[in-house]
């Protein structure tokens, strides 16, 4: 048999997590943001489903152009925008050559740009720095840039503009409404449709929607937000009151259910340590499943004990170290475990949020985190 751990893609629920966002910001442009292989689920896989016709985005965002022309020579058709643009000269020509848009966020750009005329406008966004501080013009300087972007005979017009929110996922932040007022005081007369919403933006804030939307979390059906995840919620990862923070409560469904069996069941007695550094000590006697999945997988190592596990559907409490290809778990509860059954490690049934704060990160991290060894199933498929 080989390995047991597989991540299963149910394509339908990432199909139904884009109409919830053409519910939520009715009327808009949709770029589908697939970057990191589709936050992990498959990037082609992703962009197919995406651009059938039933549920079609109208553009894919990725991060630099290796991405962008792995889904060409897939025959992707869609519009595709790279969301950092070009890092060098070179890649002009295969920007032209793959047909794909650009984000211009800086003045190195520019200058590149303007020294390198091309035979076909590119699609281009200008991005303007609202108040994230990491990619963009100071909001000073974006109409001088937009100027020089114009005088550009190669960039196709009219030319986009956008902006990126830093605190969208906390629904009480001042600062959302704050970067609103900073992006349209620096744009301030520029025609050309706008761009700023990621999907906390969609789904929290709709003065936010703009002309695009720019959903990617949402659309692999995680909640964006951070309501109800604090840690001191969580101590020790014995609280299981997870289903407020995640996507389910904006019916958003699991696109990805991770998932592996028991390869060995094990008594231990009061007082016996489990693990690496023998961290965890047996509070009485009880049975240890053990199942293969680590952080070779891309389990997070530091879950803590008590991070919920399914396993035949019911909740188990991890115990003690994540190993690179095994995890313990208490099976008190369910004393007639046996070898070969059935683990979720997060997806459908265990929301993938709760693990997250478990391990003290956050659901992106552990879904673009799933390696290569984890075979990907789509649902449809067998798998037994
Ligand atoms: C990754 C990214 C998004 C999507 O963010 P989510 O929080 O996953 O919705 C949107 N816009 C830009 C510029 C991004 O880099």
């Amino acid at each position: 048999m080989a390995r047991a751990a597989a991540a299963l893609i149910d394509l339908d629920a990432l199909r139904h997590n884009l109409r919830r966002v053409r519910e939520a910001a009715p009327g808009r442009h949709v770029m589908a943001i697939i970057k990191a292989n589709g936050y992990g689920h498959g990037m082609v896989r992703v962009a197919r489903a995406l651009a059938s016709a039933d549920a079609s985005a109208d553009a894919f965002g990725v991060a630099s152009i290796d991405e962008a022309i792995v889904l060409r020579e897939a025959g992707i058709e869609t519009p595709i925008t790279l969301l950092e643009g070009f890092f060098e000269a070179q890649e002009l020509a295969l920007i032209q050559r793959y047909r794909l848009g650009v984000v211009i966020h800086h003045a190195a750009q520019l200058d590149i740009l303007e020294a390198h005329p091309l035979s076909t406008p590119i699609p281009t966004w200008l991005k303007i720095d609202s108040g994230m501080h990491r990619l963009g013009f100071a909001p000073a300087k974006a109409q001088d840039a937009w100027r020089r972007l114009k005088a550009c005979r190669w960039v196709a017009n009219p030319i986009r503009l956008m902006t990126h929110l830093a605190s969208a996922d906390d629904r009480h932040s001042s600062q959302t409404l704050r970067q609103l007022e900073c992006f349209s005081a620096a744009i301030a007369g520029i025609e050309g449709e706008r761009g700023i919403a990621n999907s906390a933006g969609i789904l929290g804030w709709p003065q936010t929607h703009a002309d695009w939307v720019r959903p990617g979390i949402m659309l692999y059906g995680v909640s964006p937000f951070i309501d109800g995840v604090a840690m001191d919620d969580v101590q020790g990862c014995t609280n299981a009151a997870g289903a407020g923070c995640a996507g389910a409560a904006d019916d958003l469904k699991p696109v990805m259910t991770l998932t592996s069996k028991l390869i060995s069941v094990n008594h231990f007695k009061k007082g016996d340590a489990i693990g690496y550094a023998a961290s965890w000590v047996c509070p009485q006697d009880i049975p240890v499943g053990v199942v293969a999945i680590g952080y070779g997988d891309g389990y997070p190592r530091h879950a803590a004990p008590g991070t919920p596990v399914l396993v035949n559907g019911k909740r188990v409490p991890l115990i003690g170290r994540v190993s690179m290809d095994m995890v313990t778990v208490d099976l008190s509860s369910q004393p007639s475990a046996q070898i070969g059954d059935p683990v979720t490690l997060w997806g459908q049934g265990l929301p993938v949020e709760e693990v997250a704060r478990c391990a003290s990160t956050i659901p992106y991290q552990l879904l673009c985190g799933v390696t290569q060894r984890v075979r990907i199933i789509e649902s449809g498929e067998r798998y037994d």
